[in-house]
């Protein structure tokens, strides 16, 4: 295993620096035990970052380049990623407490992000309109300039990977403002910016608390759009903060997502959907399948398999967990897993059973059990509110119209899957699924490729998939006389 630095610094205008407001101690959850220290910005420290973002891109070092350039450079930094794999994904096991194995896959996802949109960079083309002939008429997609990237801790690599991929590909400069409970592996995209050769201030990555640092980034009034994943609270403080500058935002918020699983569901394959949609990252998954709504004929059954699921995983520090397999890792601090472990029991007081887990891990670390909760109904907190841990809520129905009426009735919308061999009954779910993506027969179904965001309190703009460039241009008519 390679040795984490005992210290980080942020990264403004090309140079690592430290921080105006000092140093955060970074905690391994895995351990309970001190990780590393990560330099901590305050406002003249994004103030400055936001400065050289937008010297750098009034300079025309990254806009001006013909599209192709910018998407290799982007490539590029997927490459250097994929090269450093494993002492990311290390790092960031150490800081998020997730299993080695999906340390992995999150870095590889990353690289992904760079591959595609590096791949789309000569796709984004204006067009012509006819206005007669005496006029010639094009549109152009400009970069906005500044994007300011607040990202959140449950997947620090891949979350800032997605935006900034896609920010550089259009000629925009970024700031990222990394989460303060898992910073360190934000810098190997500084690192990934100076060895693809981009232009010092395309890439300024800085940590800080988000009263200070991340308010001040979505305040700023050079700032020319936001991306923010994370807190439907935080959502709406950025969503103010960019309405009273006039710049636009992408709100990627939490969700409380349902499977439908229907009398004539394929219950094997389901087992898998179950392992990945709650317990992988410890279910602290924006797109979770925090809620299964099991048709009343298989409830039993569905129950006694996911309790089987949630028992048959070993728990414990991630480091360990090196190979794909039946485990999972820490939560990313006492304090989410204590939220968690309380929502169990707040649950249990209301009525719920627990079929399995339900309780945090007497050891050191922010561990707690893989969990299935049954005798839920939807008025029920457990069943509205976000619980971000490996927590599954089993809700049961008769009839079609009131398994639909249970999955849209959160104030979410991120995602929603129906489990079916019944063709017209999965579309008529897609149909009717307030969400931004359905999922039919499989959970996760998608990629890079497929957009991804959310209705209702999910937040709105979408990333991923080709939708997601728009986010980072503007449009521009130009319109000629001719003489
Ligand atoms: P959070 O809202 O507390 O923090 C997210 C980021 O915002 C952090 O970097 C934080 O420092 C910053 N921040 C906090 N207050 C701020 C302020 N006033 N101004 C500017 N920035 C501020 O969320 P979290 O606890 O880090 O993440 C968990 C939440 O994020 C969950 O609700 C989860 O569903 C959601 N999430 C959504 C997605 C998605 O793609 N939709 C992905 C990951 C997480």
């Amino acid at each position: 295993m390679t040795a984490i630095p005992d210290y980080w610094q942020n990264y403004i205008g090309g140079q690592w620096v430290d921080g105006g407001a000092g140093r955060i101690a970074v905690t391994n959850p895995g351990t309970g035990e001190a990780l590393a220290e990560q330099a901590l910005a305050d406002a003249g420290d994004v103030d400055r970052a936001v400065q050289a973002a937008k010297a750098m891109h009034r300079s025309g070092a990254l806009s001006d380049l013909r599209p192709v350039e910018r998407g290799r450079m982007v490539q590029a930094m997927g490459h250097y990623l994929l090269h450093h794999k494993h002492e990311i994904a290390e790092a960031l096991t150490l800081e998020q407490g997730k299993p080695l194995w999906e340390a992995v896959i999150e870095v590889e996802g990353a690289a992904r992000y760079f591959e595609y949109y590096g791949n789309q960079a000569e796709t984004v083309e204006g067009r012509s309109i006819p206005l007669g002939s005496g006029y010639v008429d094009f549109t152009t997609y400009e970069p906005y300039g500044v994007s300011a990237q607040i990202i959140p801790w449950n997947y620090p690599v891949e979350m800032t990977a997605r935006s900034l991929s896609a920010a550089l590909v259009t000629g925009n400069a970024c700031v990222v403002k990394s989460p303060e409970l898992t910073p360190l592996t934000n810098a190997w995209f500084a690192k990934a910016a100076e060895a693809a050769g981009l232009p010092e201030g395309a890439v300024n990555v800085l940590c800080g608390l988000g009263k200070d640092a991340g308010a001040a980034l979505a305040a700023h009034p050079e700032v020319n759009q936001i991306v923010f994943t994370g807190s439907v609270p935080t959502g709406i403080a950025i969503a103010e903060a960019a309405a009273r500058n006039v710049v636009p935002c992408v709100l990627e918020l939490g969700g409380k997502s349902a499977a439908i699983l229907h009398d004539d569901a394929d219950l094997d394959a389901f087992e898998t959907d179950i392992r990945w949609g709650i317990y992988f990252n410890a279910g602290q998954v924006c797109s979770a399948m925090s809620r299964v709504i099991v048709h009343a004929s298989r409830h039993d059954e569905l129950v006694e398999r996911a309790a089987n699921i949630a028992k048959s995983l070993s728990v414990g520090p991630g480091i360990e967990r090196q190979e794909f397999g039946a485990n999972m890792g820490a939560m990313v601090s006492d304090a989410q897993r204590d939220r968690a472990a309380g929502m169990v029991s707040a649950a249990e007081a209301a009525g719920a059973k627990v079929a399995a887990g339900g309780r945090k891990l007497n050891i050191p670390g922010a561990f707690m059990e893989p969990t299935v909760l049954t005798e839920i109904t939807p008025d029920m907190a457990i069943a509205q509110e976000e619980v971000f841990g490996p927590v599954l809520s089993v809700l049961r129905f008769d009839t079609e119209a009131e398994a639909i009426e249970i999955a849209n009735g959160t104030q979410y919308g991120l995602v929603g899957g129906v489990f079916t061999q019944d063709l017209d009954r999965a579309m008529r779910a897609a149909r009717q699924t307030r969400a931004g993506q359905v999922f039919v027969n499989e959970w996760y179904a998608g990629g890079v490729e497929t957009p991804f965001g959310g209705y209702g309190k999910s937040g709105y703009g979408r990333e991923k998939g080709r939708e997601a460039l728009w986010n980072y241009v503007q449009t521009k008519n130009v319109a000629i006389r001719l003489r």
